[in-house]
């Protein structure tokens, strides 16, 4: 199976023809989609001028869609490894936090509810915001765009969250994202402090 890097060199690559090259940015989707498949690629078609539906659409184009996706998974990257350092480390002083793991980089980051509503921004600046909440101490807004209505509603199982996703979940009222637990004070989740 591919990986995300060498899909993203086949994006790149001039000898590659139009179809391919845009096959190979929605399958570099499938490693990396931070909204879930469908909502990242509608967000990337609408910032990068690309007709979601279009075979042959310019690559220059998509190559921008792919240098915006790179940019927010190296944000996530990085943020996964450092989380995953302090966790071995309070591991070792025997500190106990309550579990929170993402499925895999191939799972969204922060679900939009509806694909078709999703934050202002690019990517990278929308997953720097969330680190930056993730790294605080869990407020009552959403960490994307501080909108303070979050609406509990049913967060449709999608993909590799199938069962994992099918509870009510609080969607924010401002950009649409199913706020992560671990973000907000009074998830059950969260009360470790
Ligand atoms: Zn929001």
């Amino acid at each position: 199976m591919a990986g995300f890097r060498s899909l993203a060199y086949q994006v790149r690559d001039a000898r590659n023809d139009r179809a391919l090259r845009r096959h190979s940015l929605r399958r570099c989707l499938e490693r990396f989609a931070p909204y879930g498949h469908r909502a990242t690629w509608w967000h990337l078609c609408d910032r990068h001028g690309i007709a979601p539906e279009d075979r042959g659409a310019d690559p220059l184009r998509l190559v921008a869609a792919l240098e915006e996706l790179e940019d927010a998974r190296s944000v996530w990257l990085a943020y996964e490894r450092q989380f995953a350092e302090r966790r071995r480390r309070e591991k070792h002083h025997g500190l106990r936090r309550p579990e929170w793991a993402w499925g895999g980089s191939g799972d969204a980051v922060v679900r939009c509810a509806d694909p078709g509503v999703r934050p202002e921004g690019t990517l990278g600046e929308v997953l720097r915001r969330l680190v930056r909440a993730l790294e605080s101490a869990p407020g009552t807004a959403c960490p994307v765009c501080g909108d303070e209505e979050l609406r509990w509603s049913a967060v449709p199982a999608v993909g590799a969250w199938e069962g994992a996703w099918a509870w009510d979940g609080p969607v924010c009222a401002g950009c649409g994202i199913v706020v992560p637990r671990p973000a907000l004070a009074d998830a059950p989740t969260a009360g470790a402090a």
